[in-house]
Parts: C-alpha cells; structure tokens; sequence
C-alpha cells in the first residue's frame, strides 16, 4: 500500500469514528481530497485508493492536473480565492466552487458555465471568523448572496462553505451551523456545508459539517 493510501485510510477512519461520536451515519460525510501543491502522480495514487473528490486552490496549478485522471470519472473542487478574470476556467472545468463570496463571480460563472454541463455546484463562503484577513461574506450578507445564486440559471446553489482560523476548535463551526440551519428555515435549498481541514476536521462533523477539505493528513505536510 503506497503512503498516501494508507494516510487515505486513516482519515476515512477518523471521519467514520467522528461521525459516530457525532450520533451521525457513517458515510454521512463527503471526504475532499486537497492537493494542492502536489503533483498529478500524488492524485493518481488517491485515485487508485478509490478517492474520487479531489480539491484545488491555485487554477493554474490545477489545470495542469486536470487532465492527470480518467476523464469523467474525478469529481473537481474548486476551493481557492476566486479572480474575476479565472472565472471562464472554472466554470468549463469544475464540478464545484466553494468559494463565491460576491455576486460579480456568481454572475460570471453563471454566464460562462457551458450549457453541455450540468450546472456548476457552488458553495458561498462565509467568514466566521471575522478576520479582515480571510475572504468570505459576512455572516449578515450570506442570505442575499444565497438567493443570487439560486436564481442564477446555470449554478446550483448547495451550500456553505468556511475556513475558520486555526485552532479555535469548535465555536466558528457552531457560528457556521446556526447560520446554515436558518437560511433553510427561510426557504434557501442548501444542502451542503463544506467546513473541516486535517486539523480540526472532528469538531466540524460534531457541528454538521457534510463535507471536509483535507490536505495535510492524505498528502504530507506541504512544503510550500
Ligand atoms: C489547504 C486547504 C485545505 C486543506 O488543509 P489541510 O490542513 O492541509 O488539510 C482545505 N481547505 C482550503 C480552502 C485550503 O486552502
């Protein structure tokens, strides 16, 4: 077994053990594998393992890595800041975006995504945290951007997606929920909330979290 299917079979571990302390179905948690960084070999050896999402942040990076697995059978994230001039890239060859956080980009990815397609998932990020720092709407702002997307033809909107700062365990998780939980009480068809990295990925799936970003604890520590 290479090193990255048994790190593979780890965290799989770790998600089935989080989701039964959280009293949630194993299963119930859709596992990203985040290869930024890495080389295309790297995401062939989690493909051979069975994994089948694969998340990128960089689009020049991750187009050259596109093509590196068998057409049609990956499923691609796009999980990075998004630049209103990449958007034509996203939309004709990701499966996701998890990180719209104004409607400039939804209208654009909206606009470009090829009809040949089905529509392009998206995700609004949202900063939790509240740092200057970070990307993300803020809280109070992600119901409108939520409707925007909805009624955008071409996009289906699914969900919420964050990247609390490191180490704060649960509480911005919890921030998280509470606002995924009201905006379906106001009617919003989310059903998706993209939260958890290799750190803290427990304390997300405690607070609903149904699908996980992880890098670090497939591929290795990143050195760059
Ligand atoms: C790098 C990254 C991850 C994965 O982080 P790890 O700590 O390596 O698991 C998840 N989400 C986003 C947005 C990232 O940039």
């Amino acid at each position: 077994m290479s090193v990255i299917a048994q790190n593979l079979a780890a965290v799989r571990d770790r998600l089935d053990r989080a989701c039964r302390a959280a009293g949630r179905p194993a299963g119930s948690v859709t596992l990203v594998a985040v290869g930024k960084s890495f080389p295309a070999p790297a995401l062939a050896q989690a493909f051979a393992a069975g994994q089948r999402h694969f998340g990128e942040n960089y689009l020049q990076e991750a187009l050259a890595k596109l093509g590196a697995l068998p057409p049609g059978t990956a499923v691609w994230h796009f999980i990075g800041p998004v630049q209103s001039n990449k958007t034509r890239d996203l939309a004709e060859r990701f499966d996701w975006v998890h990180s719209v956080d104004r409607e400039k980009i939804a209208r654009r990815l909206a606009e470009q995504r090829p009809a040949s397609l089905p529509p392009l998932n998206v995700c609004v990020q949202v900063n939790v945290s509240g740092e200057a720092s970070k990307s993300g709407v803020a809280p109070a702002a992600a119901g409108e951007l939520c409707r925007t997307v909805a009624a955008l033809p071409r996009l289906r909107l699914r969900g919420l997606m964050a990247i609390p700062e490191p180490g704060a365990a649960r509480e911005p998780y919890r921030r998280l929920r509470e606002l995924f939980e009201e905006l379906r009480a106001d009617g919003l068809p989310l059903d998706t909330l993209s939260a958890g990295m290799s750190d803290d990925l427990e304390a997300a799936i405690a607070e609903g979290s149904t699908m996980v970003r992880i890098g670090t604890a497939i591929f290795g520590a990143r050195t760059k």
